[in-house]
């Protein structure tokens, strides 16, 4: 006979609720903190006892809760934050689903304290056994709210059994508030494990502020490796620092988004940065960021998972275009500034940011750029080997600004280094350039524009150039035609087995053209490429600008190697080649003296 149907009792709805919001301590612990912010809190100090299996404490300042809804705080679907449907649409609380406490409550010892600003005491529930106890007398608590955990799991011995060590439960405690700490700039975090203290950010503020928080989450290393963007349009707002891609990482571990504060896990995101850095990532490393995205809740959807770790975005495609355009045009500006090391800030986008020292960094810019076309275009005409030295000594009688804007970023060539680095100086020290790397990164961005704006410049060959080639490359050649064509290259199919260059790009008249069309034969059968795609375009440009590109023991002039200077100066992403490698870097006069142990 069928069983009949019963309606659950609460504790058991509420225990089976749990199952998918509390799934270890640090689920606990991320409940509690987004209530915490939700309640504007300014400071949340967390106190864990045996990974927070045993017991987690946490005492916020925020607006607290009232007398006559503690008993609310703890039932199922008792929220304070939504009352409609329509409510959800607008929704900027971390919480609306009301199930946290309950859920935390049916599977722990728990007790709550709290006080309004009206009340004059605090007042506290606990809920131990199957129901919930309002202890009537008042106690002594500041405005604001305490919470404490204990035995997590005691009365559900099935799940306890999943819990892992308490060091693995405290570190996932730890990247909760880690990411909490990179999302709520403004909110003191404590957090103590075993009565020791062990991380202690103070409220940020300030730009300054903020990256030293970022800092101490995310490592020194990590910030001054960064990019710190903001950039608006009319309905979103992105922010953030973004690695640099010299700082690339073999996993996919430093990539944080928070999407209106909440920290999400999204694809769209990640793949619209993903192709922004492909330009200048070798394919398996990874970016690191940090990427804050506001938009109108209007347009997302939150309440598609119970953790709220995922959203949906109305029209997700708006997203990845303004985020992949965003951080593109920001790492294009990784261009060399006047900065001495190899830390470079962006210069067109930094001008939303940080608005003071940018100015200066901008007008800088313009000046190099506008008092040197000279020296890029018809370097000829300008005596090099004299300009440094009169430059420095100019320099260091007055340290105007004024005077920066003669000295180009990169300095002067003083010489070559075993026919592979170019050795400058400019007014902070020395310099060492990556001939390959700089000169691959040039041609390709040339190229780029150049078939951007499709006017590739091409040249017939007087007598064509025969190539053997098995039956598979020969018919790529003839089915490819169009896509070489656009390149720059018209090449025909003579017989099953052979075909003919006849037109090359103008920029690579002078080189092994057999190689070159072999390895992009070569590329376009391996990463099946076709036509239309620009990402596979630019592989085949890349290819072509590395065959291009200086070899090494190539013996240059002065005016050649700061021709090839200025020309890094205005080249998009000019700070590294193809393959992220840096192209140049710089060592100041006071790097020098801590070498040679001067002024000790
Ligand atoms: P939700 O956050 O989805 O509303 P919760 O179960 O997490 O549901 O919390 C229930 C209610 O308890 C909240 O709506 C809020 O009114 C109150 N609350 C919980 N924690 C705090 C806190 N730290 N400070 C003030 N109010 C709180
Ligand atoms: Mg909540």
């Amino acid at each position: 006979m069928s069983k009949r149907i019963q309606v659950l009792d609460p504790l058991l709805a509420n225990q089976i609720a749990a199952g998918e919001v509390v799934e270890r301590p640090s689920s606990i612990v991320k409940e509690l903190i987004e209530n915490s912010r939700d309640a504007n809190a300014a400071k949340i100090h967390i106190d864990i006892e045996n990974g927070g299996i045993s017991s987690i404490k946490i005492k916020d300042d925020g607006e607290g809760i009232h007398r006559e809804d503690l008993i609310h705080a703890v039932s199922r679907h008792a929220t304070s934050k939504i009352q409609t449907l329509d409510d959800l649409q607008t929704i900027r609380s971390f919480g609306f689903r009301g199930e946290a406490l309950a859920s935390i409550s049916s599977v722990s010892r728990f007790r709550l304290l709290s006080r309004t600003k009206e009340q004059t005491h605090g007042f506290q529930i606990e809920v131990t056994g199957r129901e919930p106890e309002i202890l009537q007398s008042p106690v002594s608590h500041h405005v604001g709210t305490s919470i404490e955990v204990r035995d997590v799991f005691y009365n559900t011995p099935a799940r306890r059994k999943f819990l892992k060590t308490s060091q693995t439960e405290f570190n996932h405690i730890m990247e909760v508030v880690r990411k909490m700490g990179l999302s709520h700039f403004g909110i003191e975090f404590v957090v103590k494990h075993q009565q020791k203290q062990i991380l202690s950010l103070p409220s940020a503020v300030n730009i300054l502020e903020k990256e030293k928080r970022v800092a101490e989450i995310c490592g020194e290393n990590f910030i001054e490796n960064a990019l710190r963007v903001e950039i608006e349009s009319h309905d979103m707002e992105l922010s953030g620092w973004f690695g640099l891609p010299t700082f690339s990482r073999s996993q996919s571990d430093l990539q944080y988004i928070f999407i209106n504060g909440r920290v999400v896990k999204d694809k769209v995101i990640s793949h619209a940065v993903r192709q922004a850095y492909q330009d200048v990532m070798y394919q398996n490393r990874h970016p690191a960021y940090l990427l804050y995205l506001n938009i109108l809740p209007e347009f997302i959807d939150v309440n598609v998972h119970p953790a709220k770790n995922e959203v949906r975005f109305r029209e997700s495609r708006n997203v990845f275009d303004f985020i992949m355009h965003s951080v593109k045009k920001t790492l294009q500006h990784t261009r060399p500034t006047s900065v001495a090391e190899n830390k470079i800030e962006p210069v067109e986008i930094a001008t939303y940011a940080r608005s003071s020292d940018v100015s200066s960094q901008v007008s800088l810019y313009s000046a190099l750029v506008n008092t040197h076309p000279k020296v890029a275009n018809n370097a000829a005409t300008l005596s090099l080997s004299q300009k440094p030295l009169v430059l420095s000594s100019e320099c260091e009688k007055n340290n105007n600004h004024e005077h920066h804007h003669d000295i180009p970023a990169l300095g002067f060539a003083l010489g070559q280094l075993h026919g592979v680095y170019i050795v400058a100086q400019n007014q902070h020290g020395m310099i060492l350039v990556d001939m390959h790397a700089a000169h691959e990164r040039i041609c390709y961005e040339n190229l780029k524009k150049e078939y951007s704006s499709r006017k590739m410049s091409m040249q017939t060959l007087l007598i064509g150039i025969n190539i053997s080639l098995n039956k598979r490359e020969a018919d790529c050649v003839e089915e490819k035609s169009e896509l070489f064509k656009k390149i720059g290259f018209i090449v025909e199919k003579l017989t099953d087995t052979a075909v003919i260059v006849r037109t090359v790009p103008s920029l690579l008249i002078q080189q092994d053209i057999e190689k070159l069309v072999r390895a992009l034969i070569g590329d376009i059968l391996e990463h099946e490429i076709t036509d239309g795609v620009d990402e596979a375009i630019n592989r085949l440009l890349a290819t072509m600008s590395c065959h291009h590109a200086i070899r090494a023991n190539r013996q240059l002039s002065l005016l050649e190697m700061n021709h090839l200077l200025r020309q890094i100066e205005k080249t998009d992403h000019g700070n590294q080649c193809n393959h992220g490698r840096p192209t140049w870097t710089a060592l100041s006069l006071s790097d020098l003296d801590k070498i040679f142990l001067r002024g000790r």
